[in-house]
């Protein structure tokens, strides 16, 4: 794990707790932050159903990681435009991958430095890694807080709701109404059926998961929690071999009529990173809306590509 700060120390203790891997090392540029970490973490370790090995570490040690998993950055409350943070994080992430790699290491790397869709982009084309094996964490959180709300709205488990918000980790992200069901029934017959509910209620859901994020920051600061936990879901899948379909940053090349991005949609996630891209069928509006993250995507990208480039030369 690199990068010790909120979200990667959440993320090492959410997979601790739920004894998902048999080792983690922490590294961070502060190392004594990483060693703090480590140490308060391995405390928990007696109370976690079996033992997980925690140390600070080096970069030497991804040699033989299946998973690196990327956490470290400045975040946008930081920074003043999103830009910045792109090419600050842009500056981080290479670099980091570059000794990641060096290691020789050859397993999975999973990113969650914002702007993440960017970042897994910009991690694949410097690890030369194949595409299948690189993965952001995409709408995995998005998605997670807009079925926390319609759980509570629809007052049913979490587990009963098939829901996906898609597209960019960020403001153009949209949720995919059309397929959404409850219990299995779609959301348009639930609607109709029950005078309950309503479809401008399920709009501001998806307001709601979207804002989420700015409101959070407003009231205690970064979030952490849910990205944490959504790592540790991700690693599970890929540890256990899981075959889970899950919202990540995952290559198109095709899929959703667009090409050579990393953006939020379902894959199927396993031992062997992600594989196959779940195409749902979008209705117009929904198509468009994904055309338009696509193109934010595209813009944010171009300008570090062409800064990648000179760095290189
Ligand atoms: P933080 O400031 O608490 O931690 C960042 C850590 O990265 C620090 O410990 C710092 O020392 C370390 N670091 C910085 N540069 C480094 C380098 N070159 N090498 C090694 N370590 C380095 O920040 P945070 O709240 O943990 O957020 C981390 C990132 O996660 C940010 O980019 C944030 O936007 C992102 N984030 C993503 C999601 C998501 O859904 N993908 C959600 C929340 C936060």
């Amino acid at each position: 794990m690199v990068g010790t700060g909120f979200v990667g120390s959440t993320f090492a203790f959410a997979l601790l707790n739920q004894s998902v891997t048999e080792e983690i090392v922490l590294i961070d540029m502060n190392s004594k932050k990483a060693e703090g970490e480590a140490m308060d973490l391995n405390h928990a370790v007696p109370f976690a159903s079996s033992p997980t090995k925690i140390w600070q570490g080096d970069y030497n040690d991804c040699r033989d990681a299946n998973i690196v998993c990327i956490t470290a950055g400045v975040s946008q409350s930081e920074e003043v435009t999103r830009l910045t943070v792109a090419e600050k994080n842009t500056k981080i992430t290479t670099e980091i991958v570059e000794c990641v790699m060096t290691s020789g290491f050859n397993g999975i790397l999973l990113i969650a430095s914002n702007p993440v869709d960017v970042m897994t982009y910009m991690s694949w084309k410097v690890s030369g890694l194949p595409k299948n094996k690189v993965l952001g964490s995409g709408t995995i959180l998005d998605t997670a807080r807009y079925v926390h709300l319609l759980g509570s709205y629809f007052e049913v488990d979490t587990k009963n709701i098939q829901g996906y918000i898609l597209g960019e980790h960020g403001d153009s992200q949209f949720p995919v109404t059309s397929q959404l069901t409850i219990g299995g029934q779609n959301i348009k017959d639930l609607i109709q059926n029950n005078k309950k509910y309503n479809w401008s209620d399920i709009d501001e859901i998806a307001i709601q998961a979207q804002q989420a994020a700015y409101l959070i920051s407003e009231l205690k600061g970064p979030t952490y929690y849910g990205i944490g936990m959504s790592l540790m879901r991700l690693t599970r899948a890929i540890v256990k071999n899981e075959n889970a379909i899950l919202p990540i940053s995952a290559y198109v090349n095709g899929e959703y009529g667009e090409r050579d991005i990393y953006i939020g949609v379902p894959a199927l996630v396993n031992r062997n990173g992600w594989q196959e891209i779940y195409e749902l069928s979008l209705n117009e509006d929904e198509h468009r809306k994904f055309k338009t993250s696509a193109d934010t995507l595209k813009e944010t990208l171009a300008p570090l590509l062409k800064m990648l480039n000179q760095d290189e030369v």
